[in-house]
């Protein structure tokens, strides 16, 4: 007996036969005495084919335009998932965002969730219904609707979870909670009982994605603990908590990010500045860097290389090519063929030879590693983007076998 907040993606709310899937699962955890509230998102591909739509008439609407098309997705699962629970036989109500009380800052497009307020949710859940809410949404200051940014609904049920103190929150998906690799590229990825919010965040960054990052960034802030299991199989899924029993694996997880590109900045001036420089005119275009390496400085010149996500690659070298003519560096160079591999595990914090383990693995597939990074609980390497399955089938293999 409890709250329980549970959370269904696009995937699990599909079709009509899904919906009344989702309504068991719901119904069934509400029979074992429990309130419930259940947070969707958009059927399948809807969010994306609301954009589709929006483009054929005008690639360049309006923000607010676009979220008060994109809210129109979830406010059509929420009232069919509602009505298969009613054809069950129990008492429910669906509720859009605001209506649920979520107050969001007004940046269109990707609002930030200020606070719930949560009289109707609690009102509602007093009555014994369960509610239905409407994932990725919420109501700015100006009484319009705005949206989460992709894949916020994660995001809307932790943030409820966290506002009402629930007990749990179980996040549905297609799979069965967290691997340790891709389980549709390599079949002998193992699923992890437990991963901490850290493990997490780092492998939802590099491109599992099975959890949007914010969402994590939420739950581990407010300590709301997540379970991601699948809304198809019944199963226990994969616990994401602060700690985790540390008799663990070294590593959690293999991930890849083909989503990269790599900048070169030739024969920069060796003087003090000049990274800064650079990096400053792309922060100011909220251009993120990831990965960095300084060549040694020789003759009076020094070479620079970064990585920025694939889809800001042309902005962030016509950025560069304007600071290279401003300092009198040579030349600008993106290469866009490359992934980044990482290793993601708590436990190496504590352990040697983690790295020299990891590329021994890409050394015996063959693999040359063109730039590398470390942090406390990961290790990326970048590679050519041809290598990067078999990079992480080589790793896997090695590490979890
Ligand atoms: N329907 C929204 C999207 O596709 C929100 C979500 O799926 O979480 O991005
Ligand atoms: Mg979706």
């Amino acid at each position: 007996m409890g709250l329980i907040v549970q959370k269904f993606g696009g995937t699990s709310v599909a079709d009509a036969e899904r919906v009344m899937n989702v309504a068991r699962i719901v119904t069934d955890t509400y029979k074992q005495g429990n309130n419930v509230v259940v947070v969707v998102s958009a059927q399948g591909d809807t969010t994306d084919d609301l954009i589709e739509k929006a483009k054929e008439i005008n690639p360049n609407a309006s923000k607010r335009e676009m979220d008060m098309l994109m809210t129109a997705g979830e406010q059509i699962s929420i009232s069919l998932l509602a009505m298969a629970i009613q054809k069950l036989g129990f008492p429910v109500i669906s509720l859009l965002g605001w209506q649920a009380g979520f107050v969001t800052s007004s940046v269109y497009g990707s609002a930030r969730i200020r606070r719930i307020e949560t009289e109707r949710l609690q009102n509602e859940l007093d009555q014994n219904k369960i509610v239905v809410v409407a994932g990725f949404q919420g109501l700015n200051k100006y009484d319009d609707m705005t949206t989460l940014g992709r894949g916020g609904s994660d995001t809307s049920a932790v943030a409820i979870a966290s506002a009402l103190h629930a007990d749990k929150c179980q996040i549905f998906t297609d799979v069965e909670g967290v691997y340790t690799a891709d389980p549709r590229k390599i079949p002998n990825a193992v699923k992890l009982e437990e991963i901490t919010y850290d493990e997490m965040l780092e492998l939802a960054t590099l491109g599992a994605q099975v959890l949007n990052n914010r969402s994590v960034e939420m739950a581990k802030k407010y300590n709301v603990e997540l379970e991601v299991l699948s809304s198809l199989v019944r199963k226990p899924g994969t616990i994401v908590k602060e700690n985790v029993n540390m008799e663990k694996m070294l590593i959690s997880g293999v991930a890849k990010d083909t989503q990269v590109a790599r900048i070169s900045l030739v024969g920069l001036p060796d003087e003090p500045g000049i990274a800064f420089q650079a990096f400053s005119r792309l922060a100011a275009k909220n251009i993120n860097v990831d990965i960095i390496l300084q060549s040694i400085g020789r003759d009076g010149t020094k070479d620079i290389s970064f990585t920025v996500a694939k889809d800001s690659g042309d902005e962030a070298v016509a950025l560069m090519k304007d600071f290279i003519k401003s300092c009198g560096g040579k030349d600008v160079a993106i290469d866009k063929d490359v992934a980044k591999v990482s290793i993601v595990g708590a436990g190496m914090e504590t352990h040697a030879g983690v790295a020299a383990k990891m590329f021994e693995a890409l050394y015996g597939a063959h693999i040359n590693i063109r730039m590398i990074a470390t942090s406390e609980i990961k290790i990326s390497v970048l590679i050519n983007a041809e290598d990067a399955d078999a990079a992480v089938a080589a790793i896997h293999d090695k590490f979890i076998g």
